[in-house]
């Protein structure tokens, strides 16, 4: 490689190293599911996005199968040209039935959704209004947008107040919030912002990846947990509840679809899904509505595993969310209990600056529908005996 960039590269790697580390990735072997196998070791999982338990279910895998015996793998062609099949239009449409919109377009993830999103619909004299804790792929598609962009405290609705009555002139403005937060595992407090967004006759984004098919009665998400219809405009993902593999969409009414299909750029100038993810994620949907006693599971397992967690002394964010953030702040102790805990068997990532703020280092336990009473009993116990280095005698 050219010298100078090298030479540049290397020494901003080696800055890093010395200051917060390196991240390194965990190769896990084999499958998803609420064990990993990593160096040979089986660890309960709760580090994964799977809340509901739907990536390593049999009928999910199996319709993938059927699928590529089907249909083969991939479609080397965007939507726009050779590449649509007819699930891609079943997958849109169990998309909007789930969430209660007219209509929803598939992305390739919910990162290209939210890149594709916004510049499809705004220009100069429009401003987007952005909690500060949204997620780095709604910052990073508002910036592709030649849309004005006002950053607002996290949840701080007296202040995004503030910012929409500044911004009277403009033409449109738009609400920007992730439905739940992953560090902090918050649900947005979306009666409140729809009222704002009413008041000021602002149009409300909501980036549902976390709440899909776990909030709600139906799975719905955000809106649902909060009793109300949707939002205008709603992003997902299918990585994470909805099957655990690949894809995003963003639903919403008929004109905004459309518009999407016509000229959002990661729509048009990219590869359509390989059907057998199209055809998983629809099974996962499928499921997801059909077995309510998995959300069920779901809140039950959370409950218990918060409860089994405050007993031993632990502080957590308060929270209803399957991501659990336990807190153990000040440098490097989140990261030790973390190693501590995986040498116990049990698996999860500690979060610390400056993906967090100072001070907030913790570790993030993700609860899934797929933990039996005695995995989660397992792990409990594994805290109990990590308890004296985690929070003192
Ligand atoms: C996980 C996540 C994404 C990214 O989803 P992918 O489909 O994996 O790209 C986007 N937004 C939020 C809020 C997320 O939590």
């Amino acid at each position: 490689m050219n010298a100078a960039l090298s030479q540049r590269l290397g020494a901003a790697l080696d800055d890093r190293r010395a200051s917060t580390g390196l991240r390194e990735d965990l190769v896990v072997a084999g499958a998803q599911g609420a064990t990993l196998e990593v160096d040979g070791a089986a660890l309960v999982n709760f580090a994964a996005n799977d809340y509901l338990g739907l990536a390593a279910d049999p009928e999910v895998l199996d319709a993938a199968r059927l699928a590529l015996r089907e249909m083969g793998l991939g479609v080397a062609a965007g939507r726009v040209l050779c590449g649509t099949r007819a699930i891609h239009g079943e997958l849109e449409a169990a998309i909007a039935e789930l969430v209660g919109t007219e209509d929803a377009v598939l992305y390739g993830s919910c990162f290209d959704a939210n890149l594709g999103v916004f510049s499809a619909l705004l220009g100069p004299d429009d401003v987007v209004f952005s909690d500060e804790l949204n997620h780095a792929s709604l910052i990073d598609g508002i910036r592709l947008s030649s849309a004005q962009r006002r950053v607002f405290p996290h949840a701080d609705l007296a202040a995004l107040e503030r910012l929409l009555a500044e911004s009277a002139r403009s033409r449109h403005r738009v609400i920007v919030t992730d439905g739940v937060f992953s560090m902090d595992g918050d649900i947005v407090a979306l009666p409140e912002l729809r009222e704002l967004a009413q008041r000021y006759d602002a149009v409300l984004l909501v980036d549902d990846s976390h709440a899909t098919g776990v909030l709600g009665e139906n799975g719905a998400g955000t809106a649902e947990h909060f009793g109300f219809g949707g939002v205008d405009i709603l992003t997902g993902t299918l990585g994470k509840a909805l099957g655990g593999a690949a894809g995003g969409f963003v639903a919403g009414s008929r004109v905004l679809t459309q518009t999407l299909r016509q000229s959002s750029r990661p729509y048009v100038f990219t590869n359509a899904m390989a059907p057998p993810l199209a055809v998983a994620a629809a099974t996962a949907i499928r499921l997801s509505r059909r077995r309510p006693e998995l959300r069920e599971r779901l809140a039950a397992n959370t409950s218990w595993f918060r409860a089994a967690l405050g007993e031993l002394g632990y502080e957590m964010l308060p929270g209803q969310h399957p991501i659990i953030p336990v807190l153990l702040p000040g440098g490097t102790l989140a990261r030790e209990v973390a190693a501590a805990l995986r040498r116990e068997g049990v698996l999860v990532f500690a979060l610390t600056h400056p993906v967090v703020p100072a001070g907030a280092e913790r570790i993030r336990v993700q609860i899934s529908a797929a933990h039996s009473v005695e995995q989660l009993e397992f792990a409990a116990a594994a805290f109990g005996r990590v308890r004296e280095l985690a929070v003192g005698a």
